[in-house]
Protein backbone atom coordinates (compact mmCIF):
# COMPACT_ATOMS: atom_id res chain seq x y z
CA UNK A 1 0.00 0.00 0.00
CA UNK A 2 2.65 2.43 0.93
CA UNK A 3 4.59 2.07 -2.28
CA UNK A 4 1.73 2.25 -4.29
CA UNK A 5 0.70 5.85 -3.03
CA UNK A 6 4.63 6.43 -3.00
CA UNK A 7 4.47 5.48 -6.75
CA UNK A 8 1.44 7.54 -7.23
CA UNK A 9 3.09 10.58 -5.44
CA UNK A 10 6.25 10.01 -8.20
CA UNK A 11 3.97 9.56 -11.11
CA UNK A 12 1.86 12.58 -9.92
CA UNK A 13 5.66 14.44 -9.49
CA UNK A 14 6.65 13.82 -13.12
CA UNK A 15 3.33 14.30 -14.59
CA UNK A 16 3.67 17.63 -12.80
CA UNK A 17 7.07 18.09 -14.37
CA UNK A 18 6.42 16.69 -17.73
CA UNK A 19 5.27 19.66 -19.79
CA UNK A 20 8.38 21.76 -18.85
CA UNK A 21 10.83 19.31 -19.94
CA UNK A 22 9.52 18.59 -22.95
CA UNK A 23 11.00 20.02 -25.80
CA UNK A 24 9.10 22.66 -28.10
CA UNK A 25 7.02 21.44 -30.74
CA UNK A 26 9.13 19.96 -33.22
CA UNK A 27 6.19 20.03 -36.51
CA UNK A 28 6.77 23.04 -37.98
CA UNK A 29 10.10 23.94 -35.95
CA UNK A 30 13.58 25.14 -37.15
CA UNK A 31 16.29 22.84 -36.88
CA UNK A 32 17.36 21.93 -33.28
CA UNK A 33 18.85 25.27 -31.49
CA UNK A 34 21.34 25.14 -28.55
CA UNK A 35 19.04 24.58 -25.43
CA UNK A 36 20.81 23.94 -22.48
CA UNK A 37 18.85 22.08 -19.97
CA UNK A 38 17.85 23.33 -16.90
CA UNK A 39 15.50 21.15 -14.78
CA UNK A 40 17.12 18.88 -12.20
CA UNK A 41 17.96 15.44 -13.08
CA UNK A 42 15.12 13.67 -11.13
CA UNK A 43 15.78 10.74 -8.54
CA UNK A 44 15.39 7.37 -10.52
CA UNK A 45 13.00 4.71 -9.09
CA UNK A 46 15.37 2.29 -9.46
CA UNK A 47 19.06 2.78 -9.64
CA UNK A 48 20.91 1.82 -12.51
CA UNK A 49 22.81 -1.66 -12.05
CA UNK A 50 26.87 -1.95 -10.68
CA UNK A 51 27.42 -4.36 -13.41
CA UNK A 52 25.77 -5.79 -17.24
CA UNK A 53 25.62 -9.51 -18.08
CA UNK A 54 27.34 -9.37 -21.95
CA UNK A 55 26.28 -11.95 -24.32
CA UNK A 56 29.69 -11.81 -26.74
CA UNK A 57 31.01 -14.66 -28.86
CA UNK A 58 28.56 -17.18 -27.50
CA UNK A 59 29.47 -16.62 -23.47
CA UNK A 60 28.10 -14.66 -20.89
CA UNK A 61 30.84 -11.80 -19.25
CA UNK A 62 29.67 -10.05 -16.07
CA UNK A 63 31.41 -6.50 -16.90
CA UNK A 64 31.42 -3.16 -14.20
CA UNK A 65 28.40 -1.28 -16.65
CA UNK A 66 31.20 1.88 -16.62
CA UNK A 67 33.49 -0.19 -18.54
CA UNK A 68 30.84 -1.44 -20.68
CA UNK A 69 29.61 1.62 -21.89
CA UNK A 70 32.77 2.82 -22.40
CA UNK A 71 33.23 0.00 -25.19
CA UNK A 72 30.04 0.16 -26.41
CA UNK A 73 31.02 4.06 -27.00
CA UNK A 74 34.22 3.14 -28.90
CA UNK A 75 32.31 0.73 -30.93
CA UNK A 76 29.03 3.03 -31.46
CA UNK A 77 30.54 6.49 -32.01
CA UNK A 78 33.80 8.08 -33.22
CA UNK A 79 35.89 9.61 -30.31
CA UNK A 80 36.72 12.77 -32.77
CA UNK A 81 32.62 13.61 -31.80
CA UNK A 82 31.66 16.18 -29.90
CA UNK A 83 32.14 15.93 -25.67
CA UNK A 84 28.46 16.19 -25.59
CA UNK A 85 27.06 13.83 -28.13
CA UNK A 86 29.45 11.16 -26.36
CA UNK A 87 28.06 12.08 -23.24
CA UNK A 88 24.19 11.78 -25.10
CA UNK A 89 25.34 8.37 -26.44
CA UNK A 90 26.87 7.55 -22.75
CA UNK A 91 23.26 8.25 -21.64
CA UNK A 92 21.04 6.40 -24.92
CA UNK A 93 23.45 3.19 -24.42
CA UNK A 94 22.81 2.92 -20.76
CA UNK A 95 19.07 3.28 -20.88
CA UNK A 96 19.10 0.62 -23.35
CA UNK A 97 20.84 -1.62 -21.68
CA UNK A 98 18.66 -1.53 -18.64
CA UNK A 99 15.65 -1.67 -21.07
CA UNK A 100 16.94 -4.69 -22.48
CA UNK A 101 17.91 -6.31 -18.88
CA UNK A 102 14.54 -5.92 -18.14
CA UNK A 103 13.10 -8.06 -21.06
CA UNK A 104 13.98 -11.59 -22.39
CA UNK A 105 15.85 -10.77 -25.05
CA UNK A 106 18.85 -13.01 -23.89
CA UNK A 107 18.12 -15.91 -21.45
CA UNK A 108 21.16 -15.08 -18.87
CA UNK A 109 22.14 -11.90 -20.22
CA UNK A 110 21.14 -8.51 -20.93
CA UNK A 111 22.56 -7.51 -23.80
CA UNK A 112 24.86 -9.08 -26.63
CA UNK A 113 27.75 -7.46 -28.56
CA UNK A 114 25.81 -8.06 -32.05
CA UNK A 115 25.45 -4.18 -33.12
CA UNK A 116 22.48 -5.66 -35.70
CA UNK A 117 21.03 -7.12 -32.45
CA UNK A 118 21.71 -4.80 -29.31
CA UNK A 119 24.45 -2.37 -29.89
CA UNK A 120 28.38 -2.58 -30.87
CA UNK A 121 31.02 -3.10 -27.83
CA UNK A 122 34.52 -3.18 -28.37
CA UNK A 123 36.69 -5.12 -25.82
CA UNK A 124 39.76 -3.06 -24.50
CA UNK A 125 42.86 -5.60 -26.36
CA UNK A 126 40.89 -4.72 -29.53
CA UNK A 127 40.70 -1.41 -29.18
CA UNK A 128 44.60 -0.97 -27.61
CA UNK A 129 45.64 -3.17 -31.21
CA UNK A 130 43.43 -0.94 -33.60
CA UNK A 131 44.05 2.65 -31.79
CA UNK A 132 48.05 2.21 -31.35
CA UNK A 133 48.98 5.58 -29.89
CA UNK A 134 45.88 7.17 -30.16
CA UNK A 135 44.37 4.92 -27.50
CA UNK A 136 45.13 6.83 -24.47
CA UNK A 137 43.38 10.09 -25.94
CA UNK A 138 40.44 8.48 -27.28
CA UNK A 139 39.64 5.70 -24.24
CA UNK A 140 39.69 9.15 -22.07
CA UNK A 141 37.49 11.25 -23.92
CA UNK A 142 35.33 8.03 -24.05
CA UNK A 143 36.13 7.83 -20.23
CA UNK A 144 35.09 11.03 -19.44
CA UNK A 145 31.38 11.02 -21.36
CA UNK A 146 30.61 7.83 -19.92
CA UNK A 147 31.50 9.06 -15.88
CA UNK A 148 30.32 12.22 -16.59
CA UNK A 149 26.93 10.80 -16.48
CA UNK A 150 27.15 8.12 -14.09
CA UNK A 151 24.26 6.47 -13.09
CA UNK A 152 22.06 8.78 -15.67
CA UNK A 153 19.28 6.84 -17.94
CA UNK A 154 16.15 8.05 -19.55
CA UNK A 155 13.02 6.71 -18.01
CA UNK A 156 9.32 7.09 -19.04
CA UNK A 157 6.29 6.15 -16.49
CA UNK A 158 9.17 5.30 -14.63
CA UNK A 159 11.18 2.19 -16.37
CA UNK A 160 14.14 2.97 -18.58
CA UNK A 161 12.97 3.53 -22.27
CA UNK A 162 13.54 1.91 -24.95
CA UNK A 163 16.19 4.42 -26.24
CA UNK A 164 16.50 3.03 -30.32
CA UNK A 165 19.75 5.28 -31.94
CA UNK A 166 21.08 5.15 -35.54
CA UNK A 167 23.65 6.39 -37.48
CA UNK A 168 21.98 9.01 -39.56
CA UNK A 169 18.44 10.52 -40.32
CA UNK A 170 17.30 11.80 -43.67
CA UNK A 171 16.23 15.33 -42.39
CA UNK A 172 13.92 13.74 -39.91
CA UNK A 173 14.07 10.80 -37.44
CA UNK A 174 11.17 7.58 -38.20
CA UNK A 175 8.17 7.32 -36.04
CA UNK A 176 9.17 3.83 -33.90
CA UNK A 177 5.74 2.29 -35.04
CA UNK A 178 6.80 2.77 -38.67
CA UNK A 179 9.80 -0.41 -37.88
CA UNK A 180 8.63 -1.72 -34.29
CA UNK A 181 5.92 -1.18 -32.07
CA UNK A 182 5.16 2.91 -31.23
CA UNK A 183 6.23 4.58 -28.12
CA UNK A 184 5.06 7.70 -27.31
CA UNK A 185 8.98 9.01 -27.09
CA UNK A 186 10.16 7.73 -30.28
CA UNK A 187 8.08 10.09 -32.72
CA UNK A 188 9.66 11.87 -35.70
CA UNK A 189 11.56 15.22 -34.94
CA UNK A 190 13.96 17.03 -37.38
CA UNK A 191 17.53 15.94 -37.40
CA UNK A 192 19.77 18.64 -38.37
CA UNK A 193 22.79 16.25 -40.15
CA UNK A 194 23.70 16.60 -43.79
CA UNK A 195 25.82 15.42 -46.31
CA UNK A 196 28.13 18.47 -45.18
CA UNK A 197 28.92 16.52 -42.00
CA UNK A 198 28.15 12.66 -43.00
CA UNK A 199 30.34 10.49 -44.98
CA UNK A 200 28.50 8.69 -47.56
CA UNK A 201 25.18 10.42 -46.49
CA UNK A 202 23.85 9.60 -49.79
CA UNK A 203 24.70 6.10 -50.93
CA UNK A 204 23.75 4.57 -54.33
CA UNK A 205 22.55 0.82 -55.02
CA UNK A 206 22.94 -0.77 -58.76
CA UNK A 207 20.97 -3.90 -59.33
CA UNK A 208 20.17 -5.33 -62.85
CA UNK A 209 16.42 -6.25 -63.64
CA UNK A 210 17.15 -9.57 -63.78
CA UNK A 211 19.14 -9.50 -60.19
CA UNK A 212 16.00 -7.37 -58.68
CA UNK A 213 13.46 -9.92 -59.90
CA UNK A 214 15.31 -12.96 -58.81
CA UNK A 215 15.83 -10.92 -55.18
CA UNK A 216 12.08 -10.02 -55.39
CA UNK A 217 10.52 -13.35 -56.50
CA UNK A 218 12.85 -14.94 -53.99
CA UNK A 219 11.17 -13.14 -50.81
CA UNK A 220 7.38 -12.73 -52.58
CA UNK A 221 6.91 -15.48 -55.27
CA UNK A 222 3.65 -13.95 -55.76
CA UNK A 223 4.82 -10.78 -57.34
CA UNK A 224 4.48 -10.57 -61.14
CA UNK A 225 7.52 -9.81 -63.09
CA UNK A 226 6.34 -11.62 -66.33
CA UNK A 227 6.21 -8.22 -68.63
CA UNK A 228 8.84 -5.10 -68.95
CA UNK A 229 11.21 -4.11 -66.13
CA UNK A 230 9.51 -0.61 -66.36
CA UNK A 231 6.18 -2.32 -66.07
CA UNK A 232 7.53 -3.64 -62.67
CA UNK A 233 7.22 -0.37 -60.71
CA UNK A 234 3.97 0.88 -59.04
CA UNK A 235 2.81 3.41 -56.95
CA UNK A 236 4.95 4.60 -53.45
CA UNK A 237 3.36 5.48 -50.46
CA UNK A 238 5.65 7.59 -47.92
CA UNK A 239 5.26 8.20 -44.31
CA UNK A 240 5.12 11.26 -42.33
CA UNK A 241 9.15 11.19 -41.83
CA UNK A 242 9.06 11.14 -45.76
CA UNK A 243 10.65 7.39 -45.52
CA UNK A 244 8.97 5.03 -47.89
CA UNK A 245 6.41 3.47 -46.40
CA UNK A 246 5.27 0.90 -48.93
CA UNK A 247 6.16 0.17 -52.53
CA UNK A 248 4.27 -1.77 -55.08
CA UNK A 249 6.37 -4.13 -57.20
CA UNK A 250 5.14 -6.16 -59.88
CA UNK A 251 1.52 -5.72 -58.07
CA UNK A 252 2.38 -6.48 -54.57
CA UNK A 253 2.92 -4.14 -51.78
CA UNK A 254 6.04 -4.01 -50.02
CA UNK A 255 6.82 -2.53 -46.69
CA UNK A 256 10.00 0.16 -47.12
CA UNK A 257 11.30 -2.05 -44.13
CA UNK A 258 11.41 -5.08 -46.10
CA UNK A 259 12.76 -3.56 -48.55
CA UNK A 260 15.58 -2.63 -47.17
CA UNK A 261 16.21 -6.11 -45.78
CA UNK A 262 16.01 -7.55 -48.72
CA UNK A 263 18.35 -5.10 -50.90
CA UNK A 264 20.76 -4.42 -47.81
CA UNK A 265 19.91 -0.77 -48.21
CA UNK A 266 21.26 1.93 -45.52
CA UNK A 267 17.61 2.93 -44.30
CA UNK A 268 14.24 3.65 -46.17
CA UNK A 269 14.62 7.08 -47.28
CA UNK A 270 15.15 5.87 -51.04
CA UNK A 271 14.14 6.29 -54.25
CA UNK A 272 13.67 3.92 -56.87
CA UNK A 273 14.20 4.42 -60.74
CA UNK A 274 14.95 2.36 -63.85
CA UNK A 275 18.06 3.39 -65.55
CA UNK A 276 19.79 2.39 -68.38
CA UNK A 277 21.85 0.70 -66.04
CA UNK A 278 19.52 -1.75 -64.34
CA UNK A 279 17.35 -0.62 -61.02
CA UNK A 280 18.83 2.44 -59.06
CA UNK A 281 18.07 2.82 -55.34
CA UNK A 282 19.50 6.36 -53.93
CA UNK A 283 19.20 5.97 -50.12
CA UNK A 284 19.53 9.10 -48.00
CA UNK A 285 21.30 8.71 -44.53
CA UNK A 286 22.03 5.25 -42.47
CA UNK A 287 19.82 2.79 -39.75
CA UNK A 288 16.55 2.17 -38.53
CA UNK A 289 16.06 6.25 -38.02
CA UNK A 290 14.37 5.61 -35.07
CA UNK A 291 15.07 7.15 -32.06
CA UNK A 292 18.62 9.55 -31.59
CA UNK A 293 20.54 10.08 -34.72
CA UNK A 294 24.37 10.67 -34.05
CA UNK A 295 25.50 12.43 -36.57
CA UNK A 296 22.28 14.90 -35.26
CA UNK A 297 23.74 14.77 -32.18
CA UNK A 298 27.05 15.63 -32.80
CA UNK A 299 25.37 18.67 -35.25
CA UNK A 300 23.53 19.75 -32.52
CA UNK A 301 26.31 19.90 -30.01
CA UNK A 302 28.83 21.54 -32.61
CA UNK A 303 26.29 24.09 -32.54
CA UNK A 304 26.02 24.06 -28.34
CA UNK A 305 23.49 21.93 -27.45
CA UNK A 306 24.34 19.85 -23.94
CA UNK A 307 23.26 16.16 -23.51
CA UNK A 308 20.50 16.73 -22.39
CA UNK A 309 18.85 19.14 -24.53
CA UNK A 310 20.12 16.73 -27.58
CA UNK A 311 18.42 13.81 -25.66
CA UNK A 312 15.19 15.61 -24.76
CA UNK A 313 15.07 16.04 -28.62
CA UNK A 314 15.57 12.86 -29.61
CA UNK A 315 13.13 11.27 -27.20
CA UNK A 316 10.68 13.77 -26.65
CA UNK A 317 8.48 13.38 -22.97
CA UNK A 318 10.95 11.16 -21.30
CA UNK A 319 13.09 12.29 -18.28
CA UNK A 320 16.45 12.00 -17.19
CA UNK A 321 17.11 10.37 -14.40
CA UNK A 322 20.06 9.55 -11.64
ZN1 LIG B 1 21.18 -8.72 -28.57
Amino acid sequence: MKRSVRLAYTALILALLLPQLRPPRQSEAPLPEAEPATAAILPAVAPAPETVRLLDGGEIRKLPLQDYLVGVLAGEMPASFEPEALKAQAVAARTYTLYCGSGPKHPGADVCSDPGCCQAWRDDDSLRRDWGEAYEQRIGKLRAAVDATAGEYLSYEGAPVFAAFHASSAGATEDCGEVWNPQPYLVSVPSPESAAEVPHYVSRLLCAPLDFRDTLLAARPEADLSGEPSDWLGPVEHDASGRVATLTLGGVRLKGTELRKLFGLRSTAFTLALTDEGFCFTVTGSGHGVGMSQYGAEVMAQNGADYRAILAHYYPGTLLVR
